[in-house]
């Protein structure tokens, strides 16, 4: 073999059937100066640029590269003396840490000291922000009661977009990917309520205290029940994470909102419903859009959903023309960024992908879609 060249394993969903789509299968890794070439066989070669490439080590102890959803892995030990020589740039902390899982005995409580250190200054400068954080949103000290309260008006009061699809092959699909997901929740209290409307925009949305709301438009878009259990996870998000809640105490005052605990809706009802119209249109904003990615990705990997789905949903909203791009996205300029973002937090959590496929007849949603 030329000295580059080294045996190994590529996955890539989209080379083998849906159901094999996370299995490994065998190929030829070529390194050069632009990347990894993964050559498998009887398939097309696939190039994994460095740039933007992540690397660790696995359980197993093989050396794996990700990049743009694509993975490949190697046992061979001489791979990483090639990659520090062609990708000491753009691997350089992934390097280190490789490096850091060999350090032995006193070296590594020496380390281990160092990060304690680093840790107490890190506290010493951070925890007042996190107090005040905490102050500056609702937190605890608004009972969760209080958005099934708020939840539950909008959700009544609310305009529906459309007509109801009460179809149960239809809602069926939906509830088996919020059985899968909700027991992974954060807030143990959440319990969910959804409906499925008909309405051609990408969307769906959340209210306080657990009421979603999914658009045909979505379903039909996507290509997986695993891209529309995406979605849900980052719907939940925003209820576990009461990102409704804590806009509404920011936009009506705390006492206001705590009043509804005791059956008082008049100081609120017009605000909290201005808040909420506001988020079905706009989503929450950059960064509970961000936490709700997050935590949307966590609550799908304990789930063993791929969060590949959400990340290819992301690219497929990325190329759509026609101006149907969900609300919530558009806070956010650059949805490939998430799509990357997402890819990250899999391969920074997940050491061994083990995913069990929704077990949903998606054509037949899609089909059924079609004829109610
Ligand atoms: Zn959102």
């Amino acid at each position: 073999m030329h000295p580059d060249t080294f045996s190994g394993q590529l996955r890539d969903p989209a080379l083998v059937s849906p159901d094999q789509s996370h299995s490994f299968v065998a190929a030829t890794l070529e390194l050069s100066t632009q990347g990894i070439c993964a050559k498998p066989e009887g398939h097309p070669p696939r190039l994994l640029a460095w740039s933007g490439m992540r690397m660790r080590k696995n359980d197993g102890g093989a050396l794996e590269f990700y990049q743009g959803g694509l993975t490949v892995s190697s046992s061979d030990p001489d791979i990483l003396r090639v990659v520090e020589s062609l990708a000491g740039n753009d691997l350089g902390n992934d390097i280190s840490r490789v490096h850091g899982d060999t350090v032995s005995g006193p070296w590594r409580t020496r380390l281990g000291c160092v990060a304690f250190v680093a840790f107490c200054i890190w506290a010493l400068v951070k925890i007042p922000a996190c107090f005040s954080a905490v102050t500056d949103g609702v937190a605890d000290s608004v009972p969760y009661s209080a958005d099934e309260t708020i939840g539950e008006l909008a959700d009544k009061s609310m305009p529906t977009n459309g007509t109801e699809i009460t179809d149960p092959l239809v809602r069926g699909a939906i509830e088996v990917m919020l059985n899968r997901i909700a027991p992974y929740r954060c807030l143990p209290d959440a319990e969910f309520k959804f409906k499925v409307v008909r309405n051609p925009t990408i969307n769906a949305f959340a209210l306080p205290g657990g009421y979603i709301t999914v658009f045909s438009g979505l379903i039909e878009k996507a290509t997986s029940p695993e891209q529309v259990a995406g979605v849900l996870a980052h719907e939940i998000a925003h209820v576990t994470k009461r990102h409704g809640i804590n806009r509404i105490v920011k936009a009506a005052g705390t006492a206001t909102v705590l009043a509804v605990t005791v059956g008082d809706m008049g100081g609120l009802q017009d605000a909290a419903m201005q808040v909420l119209t506001a988020v079905t249109m706009n989503g929450y904003g950059r960064s509970d859009e961000s936490e709700a990615d997050q935590e949307g990705v966590r609550m799908l990997i304990a789930a063993r959903i791929d969060p590949e789905g959400l990340a290819a949903f992301f690219e497929t909203l990325e190329e759509e023309q026609d101006g149907e791009i969900p609300v919530w996205m558009s806070t956010h300029p650059k949805p490939g960024g998430r799509a990357q973002a997402v890819r990250d937090q899999v391969f920074e959590l997940s050491s061994t992908p083990d995913w069990e496929p929704l077990d949903i007849d998606w054509e037949a949603v899609i089909e059924r879609l079609d004829q109610v």
